[in-house]
């Protein structure tokens, strides 16, 4: 498997593979405040943005004045301390070890308080209602518990924080729900134990055959099913649920941003356009071992050399294409400080945003590894490990979410007291402006879902862009306004009458 650390096994990476981090971050290892400060009243630091960014200061926040949120403090607080690494200050909470049992408890528990139906799928995921699902027509929010290595405290929780809290001020207003709505906890969208991405939503969709999932194992040999079963969850029952998803008329997940788009408009919630095609590819290149103080450089037949040139060549060619493109692990043989290596592997994240953009520069760094490798006297072969297509939304769902926020369909006004039923979105200027509409480089459940479901997503800003570290960030506000988006998406999406096909997947 790729570089799955095992549960509460090596020391901790630095919060961030390479690179400077943005300027008014916490320095690497240092305890962010960020656990708590969603909820945290002034704990949550501001003026993280970069202080050359347009976004940040540039245009006033948003007005929001209801910040009191007991219950969305409370959530945060009870998940502040689950699977959190002391070193780090990040969160190790992997598939089906002891940190993610906590987080599912802590789901349950709260299904149980808020006196919802409470269910875990054939395939792990959880699931709490209000309202009959099997009634069908249903409307699902929700995200995942789970984390990477030494993550953030918002990547998933916050999707899942803000369902409850939407659901509260959904409740507490009164607002009319006559179709079913779900709250779900998607089981390992991570991938950090077992290596594959969205485990819990890829079985479900069929995404994921049942062998492929029986032949996972994480770093300590550990197969898939046997974590399962140590978990208490019977893994002779995964595989394709499509009855469940049949129910399901419309998936929102709400997530924070993983770049700083939010940031540069200034604006604290978005709504997702498409996410990126994407895909691993591994570089091997063979030389020839050798002495590191006898061998002459004319001599050598050395892969690092074909490695290094490649890497720089993987930045040039997505400069070049609009696209990214990141070496952020290698291996090295026989890895000696004093031997020339005889192969190295380097692994290359790839990600663009067309199919055909993804494929050339792909193609670009290979070829240009290649004529290296000719020059330097090693060979190189590339293995494509995945490769996940592009994902757009569905036009339909995303334009009715646009004009829900925009006070299109679904009234309420701009009054942050009004919050808990369908608020208006409110601009800086207080009028309904419009939410951008934001592609994204990083994979979801939700996108996962989308070939079945109707399904969008909304994205609450993160001021300095950075994600699956510990310095990752959101300010208690934008997170507010964010519950305030969710709730009022939802209510506009659970009304009835609504037309069920507007969400038809595009295209
Ligand atoms: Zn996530």
């Amino acid at each position: 498997m790729t570089a799955v650390p095992p549960p509460g096994g090596r020391p901790a990476p630095g919060p961030r593979s390479s690179g400077t981090p943005a300027p008014g971050t916490p320095a690497p290892g240092t305890p962010a405040a960020a656990p708590d400060s969603p909820a945290g009243g002034g704990a949550a630091p501001r003026g993280h943005g970069r202080a050359d960014g347009p976004g940040t200061g540039a245009r006033p926040e948003p007005a929001w004045s209801g910040g009191d949120d007991p219950a969305f403090r409370e959530m945060w607080r009870d998940l502040a301390p689950v699977g959190r690494a002391a070193a780090s200050g990040g969160y190790r909470r992997y598939a089906w070890t002891a940190a993610d049992g906590d987080c599912r408890a802590w789901f349950r528990a709260q299904a149980g308080a808020r006196g919802l139906a409470y269910e875990e799928d054939r395939n792990g995921n959880q699931w709490a209602w209000l309202g009959d699902p099997a009634a069908g027509g249903a409307v699902v929010t929700g995200s995942h518990l789970d984390s990477v290595p030494d993550g953030g405290p918002f990547d998933g929780p916050l999707g899942v924080v803000s369902a409850f809290a939407a659901l509260d001020a959904l409740r507490s207003s009164g607002a009319p729900l006559t179709r079913p709505l779900g709250i779900v906890n998607f089981g390992d969208e991570e991938g950090a134990r077992f290596g594959v991405a969205c485990v819990g939503s890829r079985l479900t969709a069929g995404r994921l055959t049942r062998e492929q999932a029986y032949g996972l194992r994480d770093a300590d040999g550990v197969g898939l099913p046997e974590a399962m079963t140590t978990a208490g969850h019977d893994p002779e029952v995964i595989g394709p649920d499509p009855d469940r998803l049949a129910r399901i008329d419309a998936f929102v997940e709400l997530h924070v941003e993983q770049g700083r788009a939010l940031d540069l408009t200034g604006d604290p919630v978005g709504i997702a356009s498409a996410i990126w095609p994407h895909g691993r590819w591994r570089f091997d290149f063979r030389g020839e071992a050798n002495h590191a103080g006898t061998t002459r450089l004319a001599d050598r037949r050395d892969p690092m050399l074909t490695y290094a040139e490649t890497v720089l060549a993987a930045r040039r060619e997505a400069e070049l294409a609009g696209a990214l493109a990141t070496f952020g692990k290698v291996a090295v043989e026989p890895n000696g400080v004093n031997a020339i290596p005889s192969a190295v592997h380097g692994w290359l994240d790839s990600r663009a945003p067309d199919q055909a953009t993804l494929d050339g520069v792909v193609a670009a760094v290979e070829q240009a590894a290649r004529e290296y490798a000719r020059r330097h006297g090693t060979t190189l072969d590339v293995v494509r490990e995945s490769a996940t297509g592009l994902v757009e939304f569905g036009h339909a769902l995303r334009d009715e979410i646009g004009r829900i926020l925009s006070g299109g369909t679904a009234g309420g006004g701009t009054d942050p007291g009004a919050a808990a039923g369908a608020p208006r979105w409110a601009g800086a200027d207080g009028g309904g402006r419009a939410v951008p509409v934001l592609p994204t480089g990083a994979g979801h459940d939700a996108g996962i879902l989308s070939g079945a479901v109707p399904t969008a997503m909304l994205f609450v800003r993160n001021p300095t862009g950075v994600s699956h570290s510990p310095a990752e960030h959101a300010r208690e506000e934008d997170c507010l306004a964010g519950v305030r988006a969710l709730a009022g998406v939802l209510r506009g999406l659970a009304q009835d009458g609504r037309d069920r096909h507007a969400g038809a997947p595009a295209g």
